[in-house]
Parts: C-alpha cells; structure tokens; sequence
C-alpha cells in the first residue's frame, strides 16, 4: 500500500476564489498585464518562470487544473491540453525528431494508433508495434533510434495489463522515455510510483466523467513540462492544443469527485463481469482470475479503487453485438455510444468504432473480434437491478 495515497491528493485540493469562494475563480484573460517592460522581455527570455504572459503558453485555471492531476499522480509538474490526442501529440513530437523511433504497445487507442501508424511516417518517425504483455519481444524491437517506450496501463479495448514495473527497468537500460497513458484507469494506477517518465491522460472520460468536455493532460518532471511550454520550440506552445480557462475549472470540480466514482465504476464492474462469466459468456475483465494479467495488476494497483469500469464481452458476431446493445439502450440501461467514464453504462463495438483505425488483420492477430462489445459500466447504485435487465437482454437476443 502507498504511503501517500492518490486519493489525498484530491483530498488536499484547496484553491480560494478572488472573493474567498470555495472554487478559485475563473482567469477569464488570454493575456496579462506586466508592470514594467523589461519584465516581459525577460519572460520571453526564460528568465523569469512562474509568469502569466499569455494563455497559450500558461494561465490560472488551466494550471490548477494541471497541478491537481499531477498532485494526484505524483509527478511534479502538468500541462492540459485541448483534447488527450492534443497531449499525445504534443509529448511524443517533442521527444521525437526525424529518424527517431518508437517502441509502442499495439493494443492502445484508435487514434493514437493511427497518429504513429499514419502521421508520425510523413516525419520519418516510425512505430513498432508489439504485444506489450511480452517484455522479450518489447526489447527485441528496441534500437539505438528508439527514444519513446509507449502504453497504456489497461488498453483499449483489450483491457490488457502492462507490466509498468518491467517496462520501466527495460526504458532506463536503454535510455528511453516511457510514456504511459492512464486513462482507464486512473487512481487505480500510480504509473510514476512505478517508474514511468510521463502520464498522460484523456481527461474526457474518468476523470471529468460527465461526458461534457473534452481535455488531455501530461504530467510528468518540471523539465519536460517547460520544454512543451517552451515559447522557442515548445509542442504544446508551438501547436497550441489550449484548454480553456472555463474547461479547465468545470474538470477540476468533477476531479473532486474521482475516487468515489471510481470505487463505484469498479464496484459496479466486478459484479457484471462476475454475473456474465457465470452465465457462460467471454468475459475480460482484469478483476477476474481468468484474466491473463490478473496478478501482474493485483501487484501493481491501489487495491481501494478496484479493477476499473471497462468489461468487455464477446457477442460472437457483429449482428449479435448490435443486437445486444440496441436491446440494451432500449432497455435505458445505457447508451450505444463511445467514450468512456460515463454516469451511465456506454457500450460500443470496438472492432467498427474506436479501434476501427487498425486495419481488419491486424485487429484479428491482436485478439479483438467483431462480435466484441465494449461496456464502460455506470454508477448505477443498484447495479443487481440493472443486471437482471442485462439479462434479458441477453435472452432476447439468444446469447444465452
Ligand atoms: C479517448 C482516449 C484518448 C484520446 O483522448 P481525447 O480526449 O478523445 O483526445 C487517448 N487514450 C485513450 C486510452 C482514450 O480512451
């Protein structure tokens, strides 16, 4: 167990607004005023940190917002950015220049997977692609051009367990940057206790978890933080995936709230998982003995917050998985719709949505098949209840 808990973090979070309110106010500017010229200069200059010049570059309430996430994960500094592709982006074009190379999981989101399968070659940056659950095969595909080790601590839509521990040890022999990308699963994992340089996450699903925003973060060391704000050749300053300042204070009021929703989301999700299993259905859940990486998470998570929200089972085909999921909305057991980290349950067929960027084979070698529905699991508080409808469902569209 940690000494410091994540959820203190949260706990400990206490920005006064301009009038004493109990939420800091919000810096409704994109510029600043300074009392004196030379000061500005010497901003501009790097000599002068900790300065509000312009919000592209650092603002109030974006920076709460970035301390607070990264408190929570133990780095000592963040950055948010517009959207998590606008973090991914920002962190791996900064490490990254022409000729470099990229050792990454190949079971992560769509969108990054086509960002290093189909941007990333046009600036002569290439991706290897590896089964991540395999620390041989990670170090084989490592040369003397890799500068980024990449994955996600429970990827999409697999729900596979990286090894953050192992893969840590192998970034620091070869003097690479681990990158993690928490999303799924965020207090559950403490990827910096565990050795990772830089965590990012989509802050659109879990963390502000109303399914009304969308807003990415990096946290990682205070130096890698100024060099993506840098104002000369800074990612996040140069391609300038800004949050706004009223985002920014809408996802720290819905932080509060993280590790309660988190022990319900995983509360909620053990049991479905369980119930399906014993219904005789595939079930992948990272909470059941079942699952390949089992215990490599029970050594390496938070125990209170439980095994995340994410089940996914296999409906055999993708009209059964339709079926079922049309069933289910019907039933208002929760929405056909992707994201993530929802009030309610979300449920969608990786295979033609969110994974629908890797390509029909290479989806097929990974272990994703059509038939696979994905359920980010609700809060619901009387989560027997909405099984029994899940149930039905099952029945009327014959899978069990
Ligand atoms: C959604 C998601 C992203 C991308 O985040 P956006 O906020 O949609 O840009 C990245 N990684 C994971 C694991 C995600 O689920």
């Amino acid at each position: 167990m940690m000494k410091n808990k994540p959820a203190d973090k949260i706990q400990d979070i206490q920005y006064f607004g301009e009038y004493g309110g109990v939420n800091p106010s919000i810096s409704d500017s994109s510029t600043f005023t300074y009392m004196a010229g030379k000061t500005m200069e010497m901003v501009f200059d790097g000599d002068k940190e900790g300065c509000y010049l312009y919000s592209r570059h650092m603002n109030p309430s974006t920076g709460y917002l970035a301390e607070a996430v990264s408190n929570m994960e133990f780095t000592e500094a963040g950055q948010v950015s517009a959207s998590g592709m606008g973090a991914i982006s920002s962190t791996i074009l900064q490490i990254c220049s022409a000729g470099d190379h990229i050792v990454s999981s190949r079971t992560i989101y769509g969108g990054t997977y086509a960002f290093m399968k189909n941007f990333l070659p046009k600036l002569q940056i290439n991706t290897s692609f590896i089964d991540i659950t395999n620390i041989n095969e990670v170090e084989k595909a490592i040369t003397d051009k890799t500068k980024i080790l990449y994955c996600e601590t429970m990827s999409n839509p697999l729900l596979e367990v990286a090894d953050v521990r192992a893969l840590s040890k192998l970034a620091k022999k070869h003097g690479l940057k681990l990158v993690v990308d928490n999303t799924f699963t965020p207090l559950i994992f403490s990827p910096s206790a565990l050795g990772a340089d830089i965590i990012i996450h989509s802050l659109t699903k879990f963390i502000n978890g109303a399914s009304d925003a969308v807003g990415g973060i990096v946290c990682s060391s205070k130096e890698f933080v100024m060099s993506l704000i840098d104002v000369n050749d800074g990612a996040a300053m140069l391609l300038g995936p800004t949050m706004d300042s009223i985002r920014a204070n809408g996802i720290l009021k819905n932080l509060r709230t993280l590790h309660v929703r988190m022990k319900q989301h995983s509360h909620n999700a053990m049991y479905v998982a369980n119930e399906l299993q014993n219904l005789g259905l595939k079930v992948y859940y990272p909470g059941l003995e079942s699952h390949p990486q089992h215990q490599i998470m029970k050594d390496q998570m938070n125990e209170e917050f439980g095994f995340g929200g994410m089940v996914m089972i296999d409906a055999q085909s993708t009209k059964k998985a339709y079926e079922l999921m049309e069933e289910m909305q019907n039933n208002n057991i929760g929405y056909l719709a992707v994201s993530l980290g929802f009030y309610k349950t979300l449920f969608s067929a990786p295979g033609a949505s969110t994974s629908s960027e890797i390509p029909e084979d290479e989806q097929k070698e990974m272990g994703i098949s059509p038939g696979m529905v994905r359920m980010s699991i609700g809060l619901d508080n009387d989560i027997e209840r909405t099984f029994d409808k899940i149930k039905g469902c099952l029945k009327k569209v014959n899978l069990i």
